[in-house]
C-alpha cells in the first residue's frame, strides 16, 4: 500500500485465519485427521453427514483451542456450539457446526515483534469442510467439466483466529500472520503449513481517509495462499478501493478472490449477511464447559512462546547487552525460532562455538531443515572450523554431509580432507597455472608472499569457488618446497 497509494488514505486490516488443529482425529468423529490420504479413506457416517448420525466432541481438540487462547492472551468460557447453514457440495450437512454466541476464546492479543499489539476478537473451534476439485476450464468451478470432492478434511477441527482491525498494512499483516503462525507451531496446535492449506488466511480490506475515526466499506479477500499472496492482495485491493473512491465511486461490501495468475482480486459474491446463515444452537451438542482446573493445568504445561525464545537466543548471542542490538542480529534470530532451530542454535552456542558462525551456518545452510544433525556433531564441526582445522567451505561440505547422513564430525572431516580425488584436480590445476604463469610462479618461490593469494584466486576461479582454500594453500606451499 505504502508504495502505491497517496498518503491521504489509510488502510485498515483485519484478518481471520483458520488453522486445523494437530489432532490425531477428527473434531467430531473417530476418523483420522491426516493430509496426504487416497481420496475419501478418512470418512465414515458422521464426516459424511448422514441422516442420524450424531457429533462428539474430540477431546484432544478442546485441549488445543484452549491452549491457542491462553498463547493470545484470551479469556477462556464455557461455550457452545451452532450450525452455520450454507449450501455447497464439499459440505454434506449443509451445515458447518462452529462456535458463533459463545467462542471458548475471546478478547485476547498479540504483540507483534514490533511491540506493536493488536487485538484477537475471538478464537473459535469449528470442522473444516471437505474439498472440490474442478476439471478442466482452468480449475474454476464455472468452467469446469466436472467436480471431484474428497471428504477426507470434512470434520477437521479448525480454530478460527479473528483478529481486530488493528492492522495497518500489508507489512504488518504479513508481520502478524508470521508470528500467530511461529506461535501455533510453539504450542503444537497447528503444523502452520500454508502450502498444505493447514493455515488459511482471509483478509477483510477497507481504505478510509487518514485521521478519519470510521470504518470504511470492508471487502474479504480469500484464496491467500502465501505470505507473499496476502502482502500483494492487500496492496492490489486498497489501491482498487481507492481508485474508486478518488473517482467519486463507492465500494461495495463483497467477497473477492485472489487471482494468482493475474494479480488481482475479483468478485466472488456480494458478502452473506449474518443472518443469512440462520445460526442456530447445535441440537446434537450440549455447551462446553471446560474445568477451571483443566485450564490452568494447560496454561501450566504452555511451552516458551516465539519472542520468549527469540529473547533467550539473543542473550546466549551476547547481543543482548548494551544498548539495541543490531537489526540484522534480531531478523536472523526470528528466522532461526521461525524455524524451530533456536535450540540448536541454544545447545552450539553453550558447546562454546561462536555464535555469529552459529548463526551464519544455520541462516545460509540449514534453510531446508536440520536432517539427520545432531546439536552434537554440529558443535565439533564448528569447533574444527573456529579453530582453523577446517576451510568455511569444506565446512559447508561436511555440514551437508552431516544433514543428509548423520554421523559423527570428525569422522566426515576426516574423509572430507582426505578426498584424494580433490587432491588430484588441485595439482593438476596447479601443473596448468605453473605453465601459463611461470614468471609469476618463480617470483613466488623466490619468496614474493603476496602472490599466493594470486594463485589461490586463479584456481578458486577455475573451480567456480568449489576448492577448499586451505588445501589449495597447503599445496601452495608443499610445491613451492
Ligand atoms: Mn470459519
Amino acid at each position: 500500500m505504502s508504495n502505491h497509494a497517496p498518503k491521504k488514505w489509510e488502510v485498515v486490516l483485519g484478518l481471520e485465519v483458520h488453522a486445523e488443529l494437530l489432532t490425531q482425529t477428527k473434531l467430531f468423529s473417530a476418523s483420522p485427521n491426516h493430509f496426504d490420504s487416497p481420496p475419501n479413506t478418512n470418512i465414515e457416517p458422521v464426516s459424511l453427514g448422514l441422516p442420524g448420525t450424531l457429533p462428539t466432541v474430540n477431546r484432544r481438540a478442546v485441549e488445543l483451542a484452549i491452549r491457542v487462547g491462553l498463547a493470545l492472551n484470551c479469556q477462556v468460557k464455557p461455550s457452545t456450539f451452532a450450525r452455520k447453514n450454507y449450501f455447497y457440495p464439499d459440505m454434506p450437512k449443509n451445515y458447518q457446526i462452529s462456535q458463533y454466541e459463545d467462542p471458548i476464546n475471546s478478547d485476547g492479543h498479540l504483540e507483534l515483534p514490533s511491540g506493536q499489539r493488536i487485538g484477537i476478537v475471538r478464537a473459535h473451534l469449528e470442522e473444516d469442510t471437505g474439498k472440490s476439485t474442478h476439471l478442466g476450464g482452468g480449475g474454476r468451478i464455472h468452467e469446469a467439466d466436472r467436480s471431484l470432492i474428497d471428504y477426507n478434511r470434512a470434520g477437521v477441527p479448525l480454530i478460527e483466529i479473528v483478529s481486530a482491525p488493528d492492522l495497518r498494512s500489508s507489512e504488518e499483516a504479513k508481520e502478524y500472520v508470521s508470528e500467530l503462525r511461529d506461535i501455533l507451531v510453539a504450542i503444537g496446535a497447528s503444523d502452520g503449513k500454508m502450502e498444505e492449506g493447514s493455515l488459511r488466511v482471509d483478509a477483510n480490506i477497507s481504505v478510509r481517509p487518514a485521521g478519519d475515526e470510521r470504518l470504511g466499506v470492508r471487502c474479504e479477500v480469500k484464496n491467500v495462499n502465501s505470505l507473499r499472496s496476502l502482502g500483494r492482495a492487500i496492496d492490489y485491493e486498497a489501491q482498487r478501493q481507492v481508485d474508486l473512491l478518488e473517482a467519486g465511486e463507492r465500494v461495495i461490501q463483497e467477497t473477492r478472490h485472489w487471482d494468482e495468475d493475474d494479480n488481482s482480486t475479483h468478485s466472488l459474491r456480494t458478502k452473506e449477511g449474518e443472518t443469512d446463515y440462520r445460526y442456530f444452537l447445535e441440537p446434537d451438542l450440549v455447551p462446553l464447559v471446560p474445568d477451571a482446573e483443566w485450564v490452568e493445568e494447560i496454561r501450566a504445561a504452555l511451552p516458551a512462546l516465539p519472542a520468549e525464545r527469540r529473547a533467550r537466543l539473543l542473550e546466549a548471542s551476547g547481543g543482548g547487552e548494551p544498548g539495541e542490538p543490531d537489526p540484522e542480529l534480531l531478523a536472523g534470530i526470528a528466522i532461526i525460532v521461525s524455524r524451530s532451530q533456536d535450540e540448536l542454535a541454544q545447545k552450539t552456542i553453550q558447546g562454546g562455538s561462536p555464535s555469529a558462525l552459529v548463526f551464519k551456518h544455520i541462516l545460509n545452510n540449514l534453510a531446508d531443515g536440520t536432517g539427520q544433525l545432531t546439536a552434537e556433531s554440529f558443535t565439533e564441526l564448528l569447533a574444527a572450523e573456529a579453530a582453523g582445522e577446517i576451510s568455511a567451505s569444506a565446512s559447508k561440505a561436511v555440514l551437508a554431509e552431516l544433514v543428509s547422513s548423520g554421523g559423527s564430525a570428525q569422522e566426515a572431516i576426516q574423509a572430507k580432507l582426505g578426498d584424494t580425488t580433490g587432491q588430484d584436480e588441485l595439482a593438476t590445476l596447479l601443473d596448468e597455472l605453473i605453465a601459463q604463469k611461470p614468471d609469476e610462479w618463480q617470483r613466488f618461490c623466490e619468496g614474493e608472499q603476496k602472490l599466493q593469494g594470486f594463485f589461490v584466486g586463479q584456481i578458486m576461479k577455475a573451480t567456480q569457488g568449489q576448492a577448499d582454500g586451505l588445501a589449495v594453500a597447503k599445496l601452495l606451499a608443499e610445491r613451492k618446497g
